[in-house]
């Protein structure tokens, strides 16, 4: 398995969406994704084009409708039989392993990470053993699963082991040992994701939830019992839209926050990509750039972002910088994207022309990824 993987997901047409013929602007075919502007109408898109054109994405996984006249649309199990059981082996080789699901709010991320109850996601088929739930929101971060006497003290503090890698203090952990167990936390987790101004229509997609499951296998190892463990970070991010000018300073300060940590792991995910795609020698340097961080916390250093767009690279090919710490999500996932890991993202997308903006931008995030 290569170290990067993408896949993109088509969610159907929903009712909003069908009203006006629901005309697609989205095609799959094997692994391509072809978008076109249908909807523009002589008007311009993002990039300052108003030309009818069809662009093409390729991606290791694409899941979507056969025909647009008769849509089958890839089921949760089909998704699992992929991404999940590509989650499990590489946990049981003994990397560590990131799943994010990215994409604009409403085109599948929870469903395709939660599931709904007749529908299960990844994350519940994927459930073993130990679990934590926390969020990132604000650069902050909240346990998702903790007593509810404690909920006052909310926000945790990250702190980098010297040797373990960066760990959330104080988050709680839970032993499950049956699938039931585990379902009922993340259901618990989900009901705790916040709840900010009243008039954001879905409050979950201002933040990123991190459902952590530790992996431990027993083995015998010169016949004595030993244990590999491996981290399995299942992430539904924030919506990756635009933060709307007419939002209150909150709201901004949020979308900023949204923006820069999705740019980051952007910047992130294809530095890594390309260091996998050079030599091995540029991993090393990432172990280099954290020492004498052990007990620090977030956001004392800062090193340049490239102007959005989700571009940069993280540096050149001398270099190979991966500017893990510019954001908590990335800081966090760390041990998990790079070095002794594998990263899968899900891109999640609406087929509508109505999203075309929305959702080239995500082909263009995702395939950036690769
Ligand atoms: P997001 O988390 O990206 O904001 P949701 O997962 O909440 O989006 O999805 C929005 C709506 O679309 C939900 O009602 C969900 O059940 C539905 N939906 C999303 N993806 C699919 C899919 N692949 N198949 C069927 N319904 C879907
Ligand atoms: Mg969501």
């Amino acid at each position: 398995m290569a170290n990067v993987k993408v896949a993109i997901r088509v969610r159907p047409l929903n009712a909003r969406e069908g009203v006006d013929g629901g005309r697609l602007a989205v095609q799959v075919e094997d692994k391509l994704v072809r978008i076109k502007n249908t909807k523009l109408d002589g008007r311009q898109d993002v990039h300052g084009d108003s030309r009818e054109k069809v662009l093409e994405f390729g991606f290791d996984y694409c899941y979507w409708s056969v025909s647009p006249e008769e849509p089958h649309y890839a089921s949760q199990e089909e998704v699992f039989q992929d991404l999940g059981v590509s989650v499990l082996a590489g946990a049981s080789e003994g990397y560590n392993v990131c799943l994010f699901a990215y994409g604009q709010t409403g085109t599948g991320k929870t469903y395709t990470m939660m599931g709904t109850q007749d529908s299960m996601g990844l994350t519940p088929r994927i459930c073993q053993v130990r679990n934590r739930f926390l969020e990132i929101y604000n650069e902050r971060v909240r346990d998702l699963l903790r007593g509810r006497e404690r909920k006052k003290k909310d926000s945790l503090r990250v702190r980098e082991h010297p040797e373990k890698g960066p760990y959330v203090q104080d988050l709680s952990q839970h032993v499950v040992s049956d699938y039931k167990q585990a379902v009922e936390l993340l259901e618990e987790g989900i009901a705790n994701r916040i709840t900010a101004a009243t008039h954001i229509h879905d409050a979950s997609s201002r933040s990123h939830a991190i459902f952590t499951i530790q992996y431990t296998q027993a083995i015998l190892e010169n016949n004595l019992p030993s244990e590999i463990v491996s981290k399995i970070h299942l992430v539904d991010l924030a919506g990756s839209e635009r933060a709307d000018p007419h939002y209150c300073r909150d709201r901004l300060t949020e979308g900023s926050n949204i923006n820069k940590s999705l740019v980051t792991l952007g910047i992130v995910i294809s530095a890594l990509a390309q260091n996998s795609q050079m030599s091995s020698s540029c991993q090393s340097i990432n172990s280099v750039a954290s020492e004498g961080d052990a007990g620090s916390t977030v956001g004392s250093h800062t090193s340049s972002l490239s102007g959005g767009g989700g571009g940069g690279g993280g540096g050149g090919r001398r270099h190979c910088f991966i500017p893990y710490r510019d954001s908590v999500l990335t800081w966090l996932l760390k041990d998990s994207l790079g070095g002794n890991s594998k990263t899968i993202m899900i891109a999640t997308v609406s087929p509508s022309c109505r999203s075309y903006n929305e959702t080239l931008s995500t082909l263009r995030y995702a395939a950036h990824a690769r």
